[in-house]
C-alpha cells in the first residue's frame, strides 16, 4: 500500500515537472511584470531536482521529504524555500499506512501552515497562498463529506483557479513584488499561477 502511494507521489512530481517545464517562459514573463523574471527557471530547477530525489525507495512521506529538501536546495529564491517547505511538511505529516482523503487534508493543512509560518503571507497578500488556501479549504470540505482523495482533489481545482485569478487585483505585500506596492496590481502573481499548474498536474497524475 505505502509502495503504491510512493509511486503516485513520484508520478505526481514528474507530472508537475512536465507542466512547469511547459510553462517556464510564461511564468518568467509573469514574474518579470512585478518581480525579477526568474520564477519559471527557478521552478523548473526545483522540480527537476525534486523528481530526481524522488527516485528513491521509501514511503510516500519519505519520498516527499527527499523531494522537498532537493527542491529547496536547487530552486533557491523565495519560492524554492517555500515550496521545499511545503513538500517536506506534507511528507512529514502523511501517515505511513493508509493515506485516505482526510489524512491528506491534514497533511496539506500542515504544509500550508508551515509555508505561512516561514513566509508570513496571509490570504490576500498576492502569493502562492492565494491558490493553496482556497484549494485546501475546498478539498477539506469535499473530504469531510466523504469524497475519495482523487475526487476531493479534482473537485477543489476550480477553487485553486479562482484563487490564482484573484491575485491579479491584489497589491503585493510579500516577496520581491511588494516593493512595487500599488503598481503590482493588474498582474497575476507568478507563484499563485505555478501553484495552480502543480495542483492540476497532481490532479492528472491521480487519475492515472
Ligand atoms: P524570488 O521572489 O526570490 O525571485 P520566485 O520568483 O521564484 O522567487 O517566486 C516568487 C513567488 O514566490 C511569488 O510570486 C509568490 O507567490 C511567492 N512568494 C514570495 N514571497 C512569499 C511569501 N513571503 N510567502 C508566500 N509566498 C511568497
Ligand atoms: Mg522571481
Amino acid at each position: 500500500m505505502s509502495n503504491e502511494a510512493a509511486s503516485v507521489v513520484r508520478l505526481s512530481l514528474s507530472r508537475a515537472f512536465a507542466a512547469i517545464s511547459a510553462a517556464e517562459e510564461e511564468l518568467g514573463r509573469i514574474d518579470a511584470a512585478a518581480g525579477d523574471g526568474d520564477h519559471g527557471s527557478a521552478m523548473v530547477r526545483g522540480f527537476r531536482a525534486a523528481t530526481a530525489a524522488a527516485d528513491t525507495a521509501g514511503t510516500a512521506g519519505q519520498v516527499l521529504v527527499q523531494a522537498g529538501t532537493a527542491f529547496a536546495d536547487a530552486a533557491a529564491g523565495a519560492s524554492g524555500a517555500l515550496i521545499g517547505m511545503l513538500l517536506t511538511t506534507i511528507g512529514q505529516s502523511l501517515p505511513d499506512d493508509q493515506i485516505d482523503a482526510i489524512a491528506m487534508h491534514r497533511a496539506l493543512a500542515a504544509g500550508l501552515k508551515a509555508v505561512q509560518r516561514l513566509g508570513k503571507a496571509q490570504p490576500g497578500d498576492k502569493t502562492m497562498v492565494d491558490t493553496l488556501d482556497p484549494f485546501i479549504r475546498a478539498y477539506g470540505e469535499a473530504a469531510a463529506s466523504g469524497a475519495t482523495l482523487v475526487a476531493a482533489w479534482r473537485s477543489a481545482l476550480p477553487a485553486a483557479e479562482q484563487g490564482a485569478q484573484s491575485t491579479a487585483e491584489m497589491i503585493s505585500r510579500r516577496g520581491r513584488s511588494s516593493r512595487l506596492g500599488e503598481r503590482s496590481r493588474g498582474h497575476l502573481d507568478p507563484g499563485a499561477v505555478s501553484m495552480l499548474y502543480v495542483l492540476r498536474a497532481v490532479g492528472e497524475a491521480l487519475l492515472e
